[in-house]
This record gives C-alpha cells, sequence and structure tokens, in this order.
C-alpha cells in the first residue's frame, strides 16, 4: 500500500482520501438502482504490479539532482486527469511513461532544462498539478525525439512578493490552489480562483489553460486577474509590463494565456487580487415544471443582464440537482450567492430573487439577508440545497474514480453560446448526447448545469452517467464524446469554455479556429520553440525537428 498523504499515481487527490470502502458500495448501489444493472468492482493498480519500460535517456550530472524515475513519479506523469486517463491508469496501463520527471527551482534550472531536451533531441512537458482533463500533459508523443521529460514546477510554488496598495501579488507558476491562498490570508487579500480542482492545480496550469474559476459572472476565467507574465521559453526569457490597463498593441500576456505550455514554461505572474469578502448572502431558487431548466435560464439571463454580478449563478436541471442532492430530481435549482468585502448584499439580493420570480421562480422565505462572516469562512450558502450541491462539487472526482472502478463511464464537456441560441443548442446537445449514450451503453443519464454566465450568453456544463461494458468503457466514452462534440460544433458552439484544447479537442478546435491565426500560432512556435521541444501535438500538429 502507498502511504496516506501521498498522491495517487492512477487517480484524483491523495491516498487515504475520497469515500470509505463503505461508501463506495452505496455509489456502486445508487447506480445499479438508477440503471437497473449489476456492476462489479475492480481494485486500482499497486504501483508494485506495473512494469514500466525502462528510462530511454539519463540526464546530464548537472541536472541529474533534479530528476526522478522512481516508477510512482514516471506513472503518476504519464496522464492528466480525464476520464479516458483514470481508466487507463487504474487498469494499469502506462506504456509511454515520461523518462524522467525534473523539479526545477529556478528559471535557469529550467533553461537549462529545455537546453537539455533540445540537444538530445528528447520532448518537455510542462506539468503543474496534473489535472488537465484534454490530454494536456499526457507523455507518449514524440514522434522523432528519442525520450520525454515531465517538468514538473512544484518546487517553484511561492508568493514572493505582495503589493497590498494595487492589490496584487507576484506568484510562482507552481503554487497550488491551497499554499497560494494561504500565503495571501495573513495580507486579508485572496486570488479567489477557485475551479473545482483547486486543491491539486497551479496558478502555471491555471493560466495555462486560461481556466474557469470560482465566479459565476464578470471574473470568469484566470485571465481577468493576471496583469503580468514570465515565462522561460527555449529561446529565452518572456516578460510582460504589470499595468493595471494598456492598449498597445496585442497583449504580450495573451499569447501565453492559453499556450498550453508549447511556448514556453510560465515561471511566474503578477497576479490582481482581492480584499477577502466578509458579507454574504445566497440563496437557492427552484424551477418546477417541465420547461423549468429552460425558464431558470430566462432568469439567469435577466440576472447577468442587471449589471448585479452574483459571485455564484450556478442553474442545475432537475437530474443534475438529484445527482449532487440539490434537488429530488421534479426540478431546477439556481445556486444563488453575493460575496462583498465592502458592503451588506440584501438589496442586490432581493433585486435578483425578485428577478427569479419574475421567471417563475420559487425563492424560500428568509433566505435573502446578508451574513456577515470572518473573511476567512469560506462563501456561500452552506446549508439546505446550496450547501448540498457544493459538498458534492468538491467530492465529484473521489467518486468519479470509484465508477470508473465499477465500469460506469462519469465524464463532463463544456461549451458556450449565446442567449438567443441557447434553447435550441441546449436541445440538440442534450438529444445527440443523450442518444449516443442509449446506443452505446443502453442507459445512462445526462445532465446539464450553467458553470459562468455572461450578459450575452452562458456557459452549460453536461455530465454525462452511464453503465459501460467493463473492458470497453474508452471505446464507448469515445463514441459518445464524439457525438457530443460534434454536436456542440454543429449547433454553434465553443469545443471547450475553461477546459482547453490539449490533444483531446484538437479535431474541434481546428474546425472552430481561423485558418490565418492556425498559421500564426505555428509562426509564433517556430520563433519560441524552434526545436519543437514543447508539449508536440498540443494545440497545433507536432513540427517536424529543425
Ligand atoms: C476534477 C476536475 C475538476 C476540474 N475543474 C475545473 C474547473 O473548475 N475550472 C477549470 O478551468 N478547469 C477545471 N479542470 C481542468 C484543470 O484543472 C485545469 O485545466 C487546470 O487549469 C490545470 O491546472 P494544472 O496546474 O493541473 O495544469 P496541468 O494539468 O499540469 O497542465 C495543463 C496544461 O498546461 C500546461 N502547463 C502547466 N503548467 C504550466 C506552466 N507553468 N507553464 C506552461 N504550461 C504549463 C501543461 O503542459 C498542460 O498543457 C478540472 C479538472 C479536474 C480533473
Amino acid at each position: 500500500m502507498t502511504a496516506p498523504g501521498t498522491r495517487k499515481f492512477w487517480g484524483w487527490g491523495v491516498h487515504g482520501a475520497g469515500p470509505s470502502d463503505e461508501q463506495v458500495a452505496g455509489i456502486q448501489k445508487t447506480v445499479e438502482e438508477r440503471f437497473g444493472r449489476s456492476l462489479s468492482r475492480r481494485a486500482p493498480p499497486e504501483i508494485g504490479d506495473l512494469d514500466l519500460p525502462a528510462p530511454r535517456v539519463e540526464p546530464p550530472a548537472a541536472l541529474a539532482g533534479l530528476c526522478s524515475s522512481a516508477p510512482d513519479d514516471r506513472a503518476g506523469h504519464h496522464y492528466g486527469k480525464s476520464y479516458r486517463d483514470i481508466v487507463r491508469a487504474y487498469r494499469g496501463e502506462f506504456p509511454h511513461p515520461p523518462d524522467h520527471v525534473a523539479r526545477p527551482t529556478s528559471e535557469d534550472e529550467v533553461a537549462a532544462l529545455l537546453d537539455w531536451c533540445a540537444d538530445a533531441h528528447l520532448t518537455a512537458v510542462p506539468y503543474g498539478g496534473g489535472s488537465s482533463v484534454v490530454g494536456g500533459v499526457e507523455t507518449g508523443f514524440d514522434g522523432d525525439h528519442r525520450g520525454v521529460v515531465s517538468i514538473d514546477m512544484e518546487r517553484m510554488g511561492a508568493v514572493i512578493e505582495v503589493d497590498r496598495t494595487a492589490r496584487a501579488a507576484r506568484i510562482q507558476a507552481g503554487a497550488y490552489g491551497p499554499a497560494l491562498e494561504d500565503a495571501l490570508r495573513p495580507h486579508g487579500l485572496t486570488l479567489r480562483h477557485f475551479p473545482q480542482s483547486f486543491e491539486f492545480s497551479t496558478l502555471g496550469g491555471w493560466i495555462a489553460t486560461r481556466g474557469g474559476g470560482h465566479y459565476a459572472t464578470l471574473y470568469t476565467h484566470i485571465d481577468d486577474f493576471v496583469a503580468s507574465v514570465r515565462a522561460v521559453t527555449p529561446s529565452g526569457l518572456y516578460e510582460s509590463r504589470r499595468l493595471p490597463g494598456s492598449g498597445a498593441g496585442p497583449s504580450p500576456d495573451r499569447m501565453m494565456l492559453g499556450s498550453e505550455g508549447i511556448l514556453g514554461i510560465v515561471t511566474e505572474a503578477w497576479m490582481r487580487l482581492q480584499d477577502r469578502p466578509t458579507f454574504r448572502a445566497g440563496t437557492s431558487v427552484r424551477f418546477e415544471g417541465e420547461d423549468g431548466f429552460l425558464r431558470g435560464a430566462e432568469a439567469v439571463r435577466a440576472i447577468s443582464q442587471s449589471g448585479l454580478f452574483p459571485a455564484n449563478c450556478r442553474l442545475l436541471d432537475a437530474a443534475e440537482a438529484q445527482t449532487s442532492g440539490a434537488g429530488d430530481g421534479t426540478y431546477a435549482v439556481l445556486v444563488l450567492g453575493f460575496e462583498s468585502a465592502d458592503h451588506p448584499l440584501d438589496v442586490w439580493m432581493a433585486r435578483a430573487a425578485e428577478l427569479c420570480r419574475d421567471a417563475g421562480g420559487i425563492v424560500p422565505e428568509g433566505a435573502l439577508a446578508t451574513r456577515a462572516s470572518r473573511p476567512d469562512s469560506g462563501g456561500g450558502d452552506r446549508e439546505g440545497a446550496a450547501g448540498a450541491w457544493r459538498r458534492a462539487f468538491l467530492q465529484a472526482p473521489y467518486v468519479r474514480d470509484a465508477l470508473v472502478g465499477v465500469s460506469v463511464i462519469a465524464e463532463t464537456f463544456e461549451t458556450a453560446i449565446p442567449w438567443d441560441r441557447f434553447p435550441d443548442f441546449h436541445r440538440q446537445v442534450m438529444a445527440a448526447t443523450h442518444s449516443a449514450v442509449l446506443r452505446v451503453c443502453g442507459a445512462g443519464q445526462v445532465a446539464c448545469r450553467f458553470t459562468h454566465v455572461y450578459p450575452d450568453g452562458a456557459a452549460p456544463y453536461y455530465s454525462v452517467l452511464a453503465p459501460a461494458r467493463p473492458g470497453s468503457e474508452l471505446e464507448q466514452w469515445a463514441e459518445i464524446k464524439q457525438a457530443a462534440a460534434d454536436a456542440l460544433i454543429a449547433a454553434g458552439g465553443t469545443i471547450t469554455h475553461h477546459h482547453a484544447v490539449g490533444r483531446d479537442h484538437r479535431p474541434w478546435y481546428d474546425m472552430q479556429r481561423p485558418e490565418p491565426f492556425a498559421r500564426a500560432l505555428r509562426a509564433a512556435k517556430a520563433e519560441l520553440d524552434p526545436a519543437a521541444v514543447l508539449n508536440p501535438g498540443v494545440l497545433i500538429d507536432p513540427e517536424p525537428r529543425r
């Protein structure tokens, strides 16, 4: 057994965390009852069972101290954390692990590692928390390279400098969510970027993928908080000027935001911060009837166009509400929350409730008043439907590991679409995905929630839960994913709102992006990474070595 507290090489989080055996049995029973199938459970692999191929290269003496070829390091850096990744890892399939996992402690060491990779014809995969769900950190795409090094940024994870006046901090890319917030707390400040993967993802990963965080409105992507970026590219240091705003041509920050590790390794960034909120108001609103979700969407549109900008505005359809324990499966639920470090929120909350009632929502009595709380007590309504939803949200990745163990497909996909097209879009995506689920698995559920909303549209997020045939999970999921992604693009949406492109979304990303832009991206890559060392196949086709 691996020691409790160390990261799992096959799944989410650390060994010892997540549901107990008894709880897993409960999850299994619930799914069996829901889909009328009996499921059998397999145990995850032990590190000693793996038969990893030997490393193909050895690091030069000067870098040997930064590199590990320990089996759990190599297996743990083979994949990210998508459903496909967990299935393969749970089966003990690790055919192409990185030859070495390198953990630099300085920009000079990052540069030296990239030089080694270029000189020795190796691929370098930048690695933050490894929570990519799009094949962004997967190794094994070496092409004509002679090996692969996963460059894990965890030793460059400090908050280096805090500017209380401008409310900003200079933070190293390898900072994990909890450590970053711990370092800002004594200053009364917060980044308040809370993706579901917060615990096991890093600032560098959020920047490289343009991650989406806690805020449902106004500040949705990490982009909104980036004041400047510093990166080591194979062609040299890349640093933008820290400014509150600038109209000086295309933004150099933008070039690194969403670059997914193909242009350079982000080493640090100046991030815009906020005072820790002390006032909170929250409630959950029911939308009943067959069209409850669409009426909820109307309420959300009205709220997002009102200028109220709630921190939380998550609309769950009836199935999603039931799965998370926020409802009984007969009505949609809107989880609504406001936060401020400055003022009580009763007026905001009351107006949002009015907009919900106008759309036919049922707002519970007495849920509207602002509650003052300690700055670090977290956010939102911790009781009732909102509290249930939040607890389920944090447990979800652990539950997914358990579902993989009983051959149940549990995966999500997300997108964005303008309001005027939302109802038709949603119908088409639900129909295409649901019919693929029934065709492929014979039973299953597709549910939807909004993760982020804008004055001009929404970011719907779909969850698929379906019993698979043991051994065929990957093929079955691939067919469902193909149907869903084709529907997203055909109906005018984006292949991703915040999960990034990686390798898995390439076919649909290629359809979506303008071709001149693709050429410009390839040219930027050729300039910054002339030996085509970094993350081949992510965002653009692997380039032959130059
Ligand atoms: C359970 C779960 C929940 C999730 N919830 C959310 C969510 O709420 N919101 C959201 O946006 N995403 C979410 N994701 C996806 C994932 O967490 C994000 O893409 C996250 O931003 C990745 O951060 P990371 O540090 O884990 O990066 P990694 O997974 O290590 O890397 C992601 C990509 O960025 C590159 N990269 C990493 N670090 C650097 C660096 N320093 N410089 C250059 N490139 C780098 C990698 O090469 C890779 O292409 C979730 C994933 C899981 C498994």
